[in-house]
């Protein structure tokens, strides 16, 4: 188990005596960025009543049935409210992302800027952010699972109540891909006992998340495989593009294509999966990976961004094809030695 006692209890002390706390985390939020959000934002409630969220941009649909996403302020869409709270605030939770450019370049510098105490609670590597407590976990499978390392370990697992035990349930559930993923341990699964003796409908979650497809995103999903998917001929790897013309004709909506990366990465010999769309600002990238070939330096030292050793993203100001076209010319160039 992890064994931070002594961190725990000290970010205990500084929720208790701060006046204004803000929760952050990363822009285009997951299961996790909300889970850790909204269990800390329910935990912190019980002892300081002095406490908001305030998040980059909304929620997917997906999410919208969690009854807390309503309070989350939003810096997209209500800048000058969010930059209050984060005026007002002596201390700023950090969750989930490890760069302030994760919050988006205005919103990211507003609270690197920030006077606020700041208080890191994370799992990616190579953390650039300077906090006076830093939780930087990167072999704990999520975020959410720290938020229950610090209720517990700061001696406050009684207030683990039904409420709190789902979110980071969401956020445990979502990061490791339903409980499968190697960074799953026997310690994640004894907290997920823990939380579903709090009476947790766990199935809901899953359902909630994971069975709420609209046709149109089953037909943009099955369009991007039968019609996009280019497995390279030398290399065990497949790409798939999106196209604003073609995700319209689906009536895209922001979350259609999660679990698309996922599902090129889960065929016979593909070792690393590459997913392209065309978004309002740029083109989105997202990498999946496994055995001994790694993402996160690839997105990191070519496209902008980074992430986990199997699971990593970016972002490219390019045209699409050209993103493409470069991404092909990196593993042409021997980025990965595939025998
Ligand atoms: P996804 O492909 O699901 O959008 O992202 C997978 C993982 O890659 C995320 O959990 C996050 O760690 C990382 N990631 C995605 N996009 C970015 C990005 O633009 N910058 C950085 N630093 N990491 C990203
Ligand atoms: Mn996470």
């Amino acid at each position: 188990m992890l064994k931070r006692k002594l961190e725990f209890e000290t970010i205990l002390e500084i929720i208790k005596t701060s006046e204004k706390i803000v929760i952050t985390s990363h822009k285009s939020p997951d299961g996790d960025s909300l889970g850790s959000s909204l269990s800390l934002f329910r935990f912190i409630k019980k002892i300081n009543p002095q406490v908001v969220v305030c998040h980059p941009d909304r929620a997917s649909a997906a999410f919208q049935w969690l009854e807390d996403v309503q309070y989350i302020q939003l810096y997209k869409e209500h800048k000058e409210e969010v930059i209050k709270s984060i005026q007002e605030s002596d201390l700023i939770f950090c969750l989930d992302y490890n760069s302030f450019d994760r919050l988006g370049e205005e919103f990211g510098e507003i609270v690197q800027n920030s006077k606020a105490n700041k208080i890191l609670i994370d799992h990616h590597q190579n953390p650039t952010i300077s906090a006076s407590v830093a939780i930087s976990e990167t072999s704990i499978a999520s975020t959410s699972e720290l938020i229950f390392e610090l209720i517990e370990q700061s001696g406050n697992g009684e207030f683990l109540d039904q409420d709190i035990a789902r979110y980071i349930y969401l956020g445990i559930m979502t990061d490791t891909g339903s409980f499968r993923f190697p960074s799953v341990s026997a310690r994640t699964h004894e907290i997920a006992s823990k939380l579903l003796n709090t009476g947790l409908a766990h199935a809901h979650i899953h359902e909630s998340i994971f069975d709420v497809n609209s046709l149109d995103r089953i037909k943009l999903k099955s369009y991007a495989i039968v019609e996009k998917l280019e497995v390279l001929k030398d290399s065990p790897i497949g790409i798939i593009t999106l196209e604003n013309a073609e995700l319209n004709q689906f009536n895209y909506q922001k979350g259609d294509t999660e679990g698309l990366v996922n599902t090129i990465l889960s065929i016979e010999n593909i070792m690393v999966a590459a997913l392209f769309i065309e978004a309002e600002d740029g083109i989105k990238i997202s990498f999946r990976s496994k055995g001994k070939y790694f993402v996160n330096e690839l997105a990191s030292v070519y496209f902008n961004g980074g992430g986990h050793k199997y699971a990593a993203g970016g972002f490219s100001s390019e045209s699409i094809l050209q993103t493409k076209d470069r991404f092909k010319a990196i593993i042409e160039s021997g980025f990965y030695n595939f025998e």
